[in-house]
């Protein structure tokens, strides 16, 4: 069974480094149930093609499995489809043979490791039982481009049927992190078959290769109970964890087992904290006279739907990575009711403030209202260099929660965030000294405020920073 990706990009063979395999070498793997070989049979400045080919060992397999009462010896498991087509082994050789590239670290490269890249990837013999459908309700949503050809013998063996084995392509601009996290949770799914037990630790693999891009996945559901081999309780279990990952569904869920909503907007309504919010941003993108915004996390466009009414912006990007809501705001924005001279101003793009990505950079500003609170603490290193470094915009304007306002809010229990989703909310001297470390780090000036009521000894429900580059 074999796969190949190729990327496009300047300096293709870079691929060679991600991958931590020389371009130049054929490599070997031994591998408990056969052996893997990764060799790059195209290379040149623009292009560069790995093939990563496995050979199971159907014989070995069957011994392996059969034990003193096994069930080996019986003809069937000798002749199964195993060695050719790409299954659950594949997986286990995609992370034993690049499980550097998979956990997103090159040693050489470490800023393409983040960097979006055009990859192509050819699978040419993919079993899916569900189908072409099934292997386009997987992937498109992720943003790919997919080619389907099934492998029908059924003109030869009439009698056969159907085959589910499928000739594939997929195209898609992605961090090879992630393109290598789809392949290696969604190969399998679509096989539907693992050969190996399915224990409690497939849970936190799901979650580790999937928490980033699988939250929002309109199949996330299915995608899991295939995973983990249709074992209930752990599907269960990995739901919801992939629930308190996004936003909208932590908010059901909650709300579906009784506990108390602690929904941002419930608890500041009273305040219309979100419209002075919307209103202060606006005037602060005003203030410098900026033709073009970005809006990171764009959630489901209640300020691009501001922006879009001031004239002299010419230029207005929303990036999100949830689908659910870029959806939403698509829907918000009505963008297929605008006229064409309003419609050709505004972009809606799915991406990930975790990675760099060319197409933030060159606004005049860039927006991250109430976003930051969002990402886990460990990675926000990454965050702050995909958007002071690379997008690097002239001005920046940032708002998150202050945290010592939390008091005031009844109904919020001490000692909780303001919604399940936060990983941090920060005290306005905590935010001061992350934007002055920003600030002199990356060529800024910076600038404080409070937005909403001010409690004199507390402060003000959010606080705002406005960057402008030195
Ligand atoms: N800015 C919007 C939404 C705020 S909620 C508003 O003010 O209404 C936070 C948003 O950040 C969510 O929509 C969430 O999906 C998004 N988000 C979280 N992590 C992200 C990431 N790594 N990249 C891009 N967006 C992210």
């Amino acid at each position: 069974m074999l796969l190949t990706i190729t990327a496009t990009m300047d300096r293709a063979s870079d691929l060679g480094f991600l991958l931590h395999k020389h371009p130049d070498r054929v490599h070997r793997f031994d591998l408990s149930f056969g052996r893997a070989t990764i060799f790059y049979p195209e290379l040149d400045q623009a292009r560069c093609t790995v093939c990563l080919l496995v050979e199971v060992d159907p014989v070995a397999l069957v011994r392996k499995r059969s034990g003193p009462s096994g069930e080996g010896g019986q003809l069937a498991h000798y002749v199964n489809d195993r060695p050719y087509a790409v299954s659950s082994f594949f997986s286990v050789a995609l992370a034993e043979t690049f499980g550097t590239a998979m956990a997103g670290r090159s040693k050489d490269r470490p800023d393409l490791a983040g960097s979006i890249i055009p990859f192509e990837v050819s699978i040419p013999v993919l079993p899916s039982r569900g189908g072409e459908d099934l292997i386009r309700a997987l992937f498109e949503p992720l943003g790919y481009a997919v080619d389907v050809r099934r492998l029908d013998l059924d003109q030869k063996f009439p009698e056969w049927g159907h085959s589910r084995y499928f000739d594939v392509k997929l195209a898609g601009r992605f961090p090879l992190q992630t393109l290598l996290e789809h392949l290696y949770v969604l190969i399998p799914v679509l096989d539907d078959e693992k050969h190996y037990w399915v224990g409690d630790d497939e849970v936190d693999k799901l979650i580790r290769r999937g928490g980033d891009w699988l939250p929002n996945h309109p199949a996330r559901d299915q995608i899991a109970r295939r995973y983990l081999k249709h074992r209930k309780s752990l599907t269960r279990l990995a739901i919801e964890r992939l629930a308190g990952v996004d936003e909208d569904a932590a908010i059901e869920n909650s709300a579906a087992v009784g506990k108390p909503m602690t929904r941002e907007e419930d608890l500041e309504v009273g305040l219309s904290l979100n419209e002075q919010r919307l209103q202060r941003v606006v005037e602060a993108v005003q203030a410098v006279g900026a033709k073009s915004v970005v809006d990171l996390g764009c959630g489901e466009g209640k300020l691009l739907r501001e922006l879009l009414k001031l004239r002299g912006l010419d230029r207005i990007l929303g990036m999100e990575v949830s689908l659910r809501s870029l959806d939403a705001a698509s829907g918000r924005l009505d963008l297929e009711q605008l006229s064409p001279s309003v419609r050709s101003r505004i972009e809606l793009i799915h991406g990930s403030l975790m990675y760099r990505d060319r197409r933030l950079s060159g606004f005049d500003v860039a927006t991250v209202i109430e976003v930051i609170e969002h990402l886990d603490v460990a990675r926000l290193k990454s965050f702050e260099r995909v958007l002071f470094e690379c997008a690097r915009p002239k001005s920046v304007v940032v708002t998150t929660p202050n945290v010592e306002y939390n008091v005031r809010f009844e109904g919020l229990p001490s000692g909780q965030f303001r919604h399940p989703d936060h990983r941090f909310e920060w005290s306005r001297g905590e935010f001061r000294r992350w934007g002055e470390v920003m600030a002199s780090r990356f060529g800024y000036n910076v600038r404080f405020d409070a937005v909403g009521p001010v409690d004199s000894d507390l402060g003000a429900p959010t606080q705002m920073a406005v960057f402008v580059e030195r």
